[in-house]
């Protein structure tokens, strides 16, 4: 039977608890064992595939096709473990199966009830996720904060199975926020009281508190925390703002976080040893030699969760070439009106991310086109590579007024249209083509030259697709069929002939990526945007090694 880690959060959303979760996987992990790590989600969404990037950020995929919270990305990229379905439970998929359970006459007559019929559906998802593996620990991850209405039966199921799995199987961290008062000049540890109060209150007292703060937390100040929330003086652990997130299990580790956690759960106590990641990772994020400046052009650029893996995968993609980055998240719709080069002129590679609806379109291929005729390194992925064929066809190929049928439905040359498997589709969660899927890789290409394998599986999520009429046309023009999946020839990675790097992908390469194994494409396009860089400034070094400085100023620039 695997121990059990519960993460739940108070006082304010946004702490990084998703951040906290895949860290505690991290030191789990090097102390030499295995572990799940599942989010529990309070809203009534199946999943969040259909919603707003606005109302949820960007939407993860695994391997198996699921569609799911952010937070599954930091899991998977500070842990060696691979997720899917059953590591994302939302309240819309409970009362999905509960009440199709109940319409069965599974329940024999009983009324159904959140309690026990949602609590135990809720704990029978946390149990799923070690079936049948070797999972030594599962860290489950409770959304919201406490006090939610929503989130009470993921709570009360937590409870629940703390005692059914025994005291010493399970603990629970809080995590929580100590304000610093300006005015009065303070750190104030009230808020954290009372959160713990509201969660005593449903039968859970927490074994360790993580608390969230700018300023240092003095010995003083833990210890009245820990008198005030009835806990051991170790278990108030300081969670700190860091520069980098990648630093994050390091302070934890530093501060014995997993010695704690050993402790209660009756774990070997020797921490496992952080170095490599210190070494290959976070040394390198806070001190790059080199530094690159490269655009993303996107609709949601104003917010940092909306393209959350792909700004991480280029992190790595720097982090593997002792590059810092500095990100300018030029809006797609501003781009349409005006010169693109007054927006990209000093910038030395271009990313069009994946996305949805004609909103921004035509800014995406003004951009790629500045991209394809400067022969700036570009990277494009899903609708990025769909922008790039519509562009090449319009301006190279001169098929006026070529585009994606998702577009308009009449263009006379639709480059781009609906996967025939979709044709069918009306309901829209969850019917995508969806998950991994493997692709071929042509020899020669800029693609099997980063992947060195011409075998590949990649994650996917689009109903659009290249239209193989055209594939011939495209071909002698110069843009390179260079991937394809074999599964009826779907176009997945075209390239130009005429560039020192243009390479678009169907898939979203950005969910494979790990701060110490960046994605081999995206190393690789960090690679030729300091080859540009050096030809376009005449050296690529990070200005007097002050990269932090830099980034700060226009890191999160908007143009
Ligand atoms: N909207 C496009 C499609 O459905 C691209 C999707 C994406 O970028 N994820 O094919």
């Amino acid at each position: 039977m695997p121990k059990y880690i519960f993460v739940t959060g108070g006082v304010v959303s946004s702490l990084g608890k998703g951040l906290a979760s895949a860290s505690i996987g991290k030191l789990i992990e090097a102390k030499g064992l295995k572990v799940a790590v599942q989010k529990l989600d309070p809203y009534i969404n199946v999943d969040p595939g259909t919603m707003n990037p606005y109302q949820h950020g960007e939407v993860y995929v695994t391997d198996d096709g699921a569609e799911t919270d952010l937070d599954l990305g930091h899991y998977e990229r500070f842990t060696e473990s691979v997720f899917g379905k059953p590591n994302n439970v939302t309240t819309g998929q409970l009362y999905y199966s509960v009440i199709a359970k109940e319409r069965r006459g599974d329940y024999l007559g009983a009324t159904v009830q959140v309690v026990p019929h949602i609590t135990d559906e809720i704990k029978e998802r946390i149990r799923e996720v070690s079936k049948g593996k070797r999972v030594d620990v599962v860290i489950v991850e409770v959304g919201g904060t406490v006090g939610d209405i929503e989130s009470l039966p993921f709570l009360e199921a937590v409870r629940q199975l703390r005692l059914e799995v025994g005291r010493d199987n399970a603990v629970n961290i809080h995590l929580t926020l100590v304000p610093f008062i300006r005015a009065a000049g303070e750190l104030k540890t009230k808020p954290t009281q009372h959160s713990v109060g509201r969660l005593r209150e449903i039968g859970i007292q927490p074994d360790i508190l993580l608390c969230r703060t700018e300023k240092k937390l003095s010995k003083n100040l833990k210890d009245k925390i820990a008198l005030f929330c009835n806990m051991e003086n170790d278990a108030v652990i300081e969670a700190r703002d860091v520069q980098s997130i990648y630093e994050v299990p390091l302070t934890l580790q530093e501060q014995g976080l997993d010695r704690v956690i050993s402790r209660f759960l009756h774990l070997d106590a020797k921490s496992g040893s952080l170095a490599d990641w210190k070494k290959n990772v976070v040394d390198i994020a806070l001190h790059p030699k080199y530094m690159v400046r490269i655009a993303v052009v996107g609709k949601y650029i104003e917010l940092p969760d909306a393209y959350k893996s792909i700004y991480e995968a280029l992190r790595h993609g720097g982090i593997a070439n002792n590059t810092g980055l500095i990100f300018k998240k030029i809006d797609a719709e501003r781009l349409e009106k005006g010169k693109a080069e007054k927006h990209l002129k000093d910038c030395d590679g271009i990313l069009v991310p994946g996305g949805f609806g004609t909103r921004g379109v035509e800014g995406k291929i003004k951009a790629i086109q500045y991209a394809r005729g400067n022969k700036i390194p570009y990277f494009g992925i899903c609708l990025g590579m769909q922008c790039a064929v519509i562009e090449f066809a319009r301006n190279v190929l001169g098929m006026k007024g070529a585009n994606s049928t998702e577009f308009n439905k009449k263009s006379p040359y639709p480059v781009i249209s609906l996967l025939e498997e979709q044709e069918k589709v009306t309901d829209l969660g969850g019917t995508m083509r969806l998950g991994a899927y493997p692709c071929n890789l042509k020899k020669g290409s800029l693609a099997l030259k980063a992947y060195k394998n011409e075998k590949i599986s990649e994650r996917h999520r689009h109903r659009y697709e290249f239209t193989n009429y055209y594939l011939d046309v495209f071909e002698k023009a110069g843009m390179k069929i260079t991937g394809q999946c074999p599964q009826g020839n779907l176009v997945e990675v075209v390239e130009l002939d005429d560039h020192p790097w243009f390479v678009a992908c169907q898939y979203h390469p950005e969910f494979r990526s790990k701060p110490d194994a960046a994605h081999p494409l995206f190393r690789e396009f960090i690679r030729h945007a300091l080859d540009y860089r050096e030809l376009r400034l005449g050296s690529k070094l990070s200005v007097n090694g002050d990269f932090e400085t830099l980034q700060n100023a226009s890191a999160v620039k908007v143009s």
